[in-house]
Parts: structure tokens; sequence; C-alpha cells
């Protein structure tokens, strides 16, 4: 957010207006320092000199813009949180050192005790465990309601109601929820919007424009792209960062550390192409999963078969994002877990691995991982089934993933 004391030779304000998302994503940062380097640099520093002690007391009294401390600012840091809100679209963002640090800061930023919160039965499983039952022990209570039924919101909506929170699409199937709707219904009630947009990012839906306050990341997943480091952001208005989020930076020190910036900053200028190259190959894996014989059912936006696909293609600029599901065929539960984790022993070249974001295939088998701890009746709710299996599409050729699931699929 904090703007450097002298500009250098390349200032991000030097870019003509109206540039392309796209453009903005290998463009935006703060001004080259006075080597010019091209590519950005890594300031690995914990503290800043200042000129005069005037201008020491000016910036500490938030007179002057300028560095002080790296707990709330650093270059690197600043160029990630500058090149992200370009990308979403909204006036700032603000880094932090997870996705989920910075789910914490937003409801410490903008939550009191009293306060209340409406979201998603089927969401991230800390984000569930985080507002539904940390955040209780502080007096904020929480509704959990349908991903995809706009009137259970509504519903749920009370006079203390200060925060709806939705992630769209969901994992592991893609449940997606109406941005428009829910951020109408935020609005009539005095409640932000936040929408945690990891699973398809800026490349392919950006929620400001239907209407989100607050834009939820994991840096972790697919801005980074390739596995390597944490990080999380919240992209808003100027005046929700500077008054609501910055001071839980100062005060909370859920910073980014440079390093982990500049590898997500540089993620985000391959970003569109990775997006659209893993939807592509995501959309080609569900059409030949839907061919097979040991194949029940696919879960995939991308299809017209998945419930929300008119929604999703109009939210997600017509792609379906990298991650596909699907349930084995099987005639019982025990023999669909049997047949799911079949097809993950028989991997060879995909990894066995519960994360996403990756441009390396991740298959993982939700019910036993990221689904283990709720109850069976839970399980069936969220539509988890012992045979289905989460596929986080990257970037091998086809042939071989394709092969690779088959080695351990029924084929008959
Ligand atoms: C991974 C993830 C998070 C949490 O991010 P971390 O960087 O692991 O803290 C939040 N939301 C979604 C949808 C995620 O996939």
């Amino acid at each position: 957010m904090t703007q450097p004391p002298s500009p250098g030779p390349a200032p991000t304000s030097d870019l003509p207006e109206g540039l392309h998302p796209q453009t903005l994503a290998l463009r935006t940062a703060m001004p080259r320092s006075a080597y010019g380097e091209h590519s950005e640099a890594l300031y690995l520093t914990s503290g800043y000199v200042q000129d005069t002690a005037e201008a020491a007391a000016a910036r500490f009294a938030g007179d002057e813009e300028g560095f002080t401390y790296a707990r709330y600012g650093n270059p690197t840091v600043a160029s990630l949180e500058q090149r992200l809100a370009a990308m979403e679209g909204t006036q700032a963002a603000i880094a932090t050192a997870s996705g989920m640090s910075a789910i914490l800061m937003l409801c410490l930023g903008v939550l009191k005790a009293g306060d209340h919160v409406v979201c998603s039965h089927s969401m991230f499983g800390a984000t569930v465990k985080l507002i539904g039952s940390d955040l209780a022990r502080f007096g904020v209570q929480a509704t959990f309601v349908s991903q995809t039924n706009p009137d259970e919101w509504a519903k749920a909506i009370t006079p203390q109601t200060r925060l709806l929170f939705a992630e769209t699409p969901t994992n592991p199937l893609g449940d997606v929820c109406d941005m428009t709707a829910l951020a109408d219904m935020a609005h009539r009630a005095g409640a932000l919007l936040a929408v945690d947009n990891c699973f398809v990012t800026p490349a392919l839906q950006r929620p400001a424009q239907w209407g989100a306050d607050v834009v939820v990341h994991s840096g972790t997943k697919y801005l980074d792209g390739q596995g390597r480091v944490m990080a999380g952001a919240l992209c808003a208005s100027a005046a929700l960062v500077q008054e609501k989020l910055m001071p839980m930076l100062r005060s909370g020190g859920m910073t980014l550390a440079p390093f982990n910036a500049w590898v997500v900053l540089k993620g985000l200028e391959t970003l569109q192409l990775r997006l659209q190259a893993q939807s592509a190959q995501a959309l080609q894996l569900a059409q030949w999963l839907q061919t097979q014989p040991g194949v029940a059912h696919v879960h995939y936006t991308g299809l017209p078969s998945h419930p929300q696909h008119h929604l999703a293609m109009r939210q997600q600029s017509g792609q379906g994002g990298p991650i596909v599901s699907f349930d084995v065929r099987a005639s019982s539960p025990e023999q669909a877990r049997q047949r799911a984790f079949g097809v993950i022993n028989a991997l060879r070249v995909l990894s066995r691995s519960t994360n996403i974001g990756d441009t390396k295939t991740l298959v993982t088998h939700p019910a036993s991982t990221s689904h283990g701890r709720l109850s069976e009746a839970q399980r069936q709710a969220a539509g988890v089934g012992q045979g289905l299996l989460r596929v986080a599409v990257g970037l091998e050729h086809m042939d071989d993933i394709q092969a690779d699931l088959l080695r351990g699929l029924p084929t008959a």
C-alpha cells in the first residue's frame, strides 16, 4: 500500500490508463530502483533509514507516505499488492503470510463481539473452523447455509449480520454461488460480501465486478502456481484496506515475507496463461472421464451437466477452472472407497497430494482427507462420497494424465 519515498525511474503511475488485466499482471509494480533492474527487486530488509528526524516523525504519524518497518510495509510486498489489486480490479490489496491469515485479518478487522456472519457449509475446512468455532469464542456467531440457494442466505441474515463470506466455485464439487445476488443481499443489510477466489483466480473471475467488497486469496495456490511458498491477500477498497485491515496488520503481524511476495509476484505474470491452459486441460479430462466405463459421474462446472453450469460460465469468463472431480463406478460405499484408493495407488506420474494450485497434476480422495473429519451424514450433505476423486489438473500431456488415471480405473 505504501508509496515509495522518492519515485524511481519508472513508477507504475507512468502506465497509460485502460490497460487490460493481462497486461497489468506483467507491468504493475513499484518503481524500479536506481539500478534499473528489469525483474522486480527483492528487498530483504526489516527496517528503513529515514533522511531526517522530521521525516521519521512525519512517516510514523502517517502524515507522509514512506516505509518505516517491514511488519507493515516492504517494496516487494507492495509490488505484489499493487499487481494483485490491478488484476482483481480493486483499489487496493493487502498481502498476508497465508490464505488463512488473510481470512483472520478480515474477521479481526471488520467484526466485533455480538456480530454475525453468514457463510456456506461447503467452504474450505479451515475457514469453516475459524468462522464457525474459533470466532464463537470471541462472541461472533455464524450461520452456515446452502452454497447454491440464495433464499437460505437471505433467511439467515439478522440485524447483527456484518459479513457474508462465500467461496465460489467450491472444493471438491465446484458448487457455484450467485455473487451478484449475495452482494445485493449483503448491502441491503449493511454487511460486506467477501468472496474467496482461490479456485479460479482473477484470471477467470473477478468477484469485485459482481459486487464483492473483499476478494480473499490464498497465494499458496494458483497465484504462485508452482507449489513453492505460502502467501495470502485481501483485495478491497482503499478505505477498507487503510482503515480496517492495515491496523490489523500492524497489531497482528500476519505479514507476508518479501521472498514469498516476490515468488508470487513473478507467478502472477503467467497466471492468465496457466489458468487458461489448465482449464482447457481440465475440460478435456472431464469430457474424457465422462466416456469411461469405470466412472459414474463427473463434477465440473465446464460441463453442461453441472447444475450451475450457466452461472459458472457467466462468472468465470466461460471457463470451468482447473479442478475436476469424479465418482468411480461402484455398487457400495466400501467398493467405491476401495476403487478410488485403487486409482490413487496405481498412479505413477500424477501426485498423490491433497493440495491444489500446482502445474503438476494432483489427485486426492476428499472423503478420507480434506473431508475426513466430517460425519458420514455431513459428507453425504456435502456430496462427498467414498468413490469421489478430485483432480487438480496440471500441465502434463493429456495422454499421460489419462493413461495414469486408467492404470487403476476399472475399465468395464
Ligand atoms: C488453501 C485455501 C485456503 C487457505 O490458504 P492457505 O494459504 O493454505 O492458508 C483458503 N481458501 C481456499 C479455498 C483454499 O483452497
